[in-house]
């Protein structure tokens, strides 16, 4: 399905300049974006991708992850075939870097699916939903017509004007920060830093539940300092923000070893010198996925696995100190 694009302006010759992302392709007649699912058809510019869509399923919303919205619910998700950045260690290069087969969901549909499937609502994720834009504002808001929440699993790379068109229908996005270094964006990712901390600033400014993700890539971004640089950043954003460090896998163009679990656990330690909520992934280490009271270290949700309980809240507080806690809750299940 074909949508003429938001974001664009007609150059000369009929070109065109996408100005969804900081990439800001300038394309000839015929010439798709760095993303593949924009293209100019005649000088105009059109998301060839539209509602096109290459995964559909239910997932945990620990899946994203988000550990601090609806911990314990299920979500519908969905993504489309792309993405605006080259990162070769991608784990769903498959569906992200090269053309696959997708199938048609049109937004009603989609809101229609995440009923039937008892979801909180959608999640757009697998690949880039960034670069389904049009798509995504027109499902986002029949969605929240809905009365169910959106959210997006995002690299962050957008310019500021389509962000704030699209932020007042996004309930959380999990960011994904690869890295503090704007050279390691460069070499690695054919992008920029800057767009992407931006994303992170103006979402949690906006009221938007945030959680940063940094995949921690051995001999790559693994440093002490780069993990140090991580955490300042977000602890001047806000301390409370949850931070999931991921282990990294070879996959796709990169063979580096698997991130040894001492490197993760030095992740972990540091960042919970300055943060509140820090959490492991792609690994399993007791008690290294569960959410703590800040004020007294109450157990509030323990996670084994997908299995989540949330054994120390009480109507959104500690059960133990009473103190106020960092939840998006709903009717997240298990809550007393
Ligand atoms: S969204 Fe796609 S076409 Fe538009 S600037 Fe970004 S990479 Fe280029």
């Amino acid at each position: 399905m074909r949508k003429e694009a938001k974001y664009y302006r007609k150059l000369e010759d009929n070109k065109v300049e996408c100005q969804l992302c900081p990439h800001n392709c300038v394309l000839a007649p015929g010439k798709k974006g760095i993303c593949r699912v924009r293209v100019n058809r005649e000088g105009s510019l059109i998301a060839d991708s539209y509602g096109e869509t290459i995964s559909l399923t239910s997932d945990p919303i620990e899946k994203k992850p988000l550990y601090h919205f609806y911990p314990g619910k299920e979500i519908l998700s969905a993504g489309p075939n792309g993405c605006n950045l080259r990162c070769p260690w991608c784990q769903n290069w498959t569906i992200s870097q090269v053309e696959s087969s997708t199938s048609y969901i049109s937004p009603e549909q989609m809101v229609k699916f995440a009923r039937e499937y008892n979801s909180i609502g959608v999640s757009y994720t697998y690949t880039e939903p960034l670069v389904w834009y049009e798509y995504l504002l027109d499902t986002a808001k029949l969605v929240k017509d809905a009365g169910m929440v959106n959210v997006l699993v995002t690299n962050g790379y957008i310019n500021e004007a389509p962000l704030q068109e699209l932020l007042p229908f996004v309930d959380a996005m999990n960011v994904d920060v690869k890295s503090m270094d704007d050279d390691f964006y460069k070499k690695y990712c054919k992008a920029k830093l800057a767009p992407v901390l931006r994303t992170v600033e103006i979402a949690k400014g906006e009221g938007c539940h945030v959680e940063v993700t940094n995949l921690v890539i051995s001999d790559l971004n693994d440093s002490e300092e780069q993990i140090q640089k991580l955490v300042d950043w977000v602890a001047g954003i806000d301390d409370r923000m949850p931070v999931h460090f991921s282990r990294y896998f070879p996959q796709y163009k990169m063979n580096n070893p698997p991130t040894p679990q001492n490197t993760l656990e030095g992740a972990y330690e540091l960042a919970k010198k300055k943060l509140k909520h820090v959490y492991l992934g792609n690994i399993h280490l007791p008690g290294r996925d569960d959410s703590y009271c800040p004020n007294c270290g109450n157990v509030l949700v323990a996670r084994r696995g997908y299995t989540v309980s949330l054994t120390g809240l009480k109507r959104g507080r500690c059960n133990e100190c009473g103190s106020e806690t960092d939840f998006v809750l709903g009717n997240a299940v298990g809550e007393r």
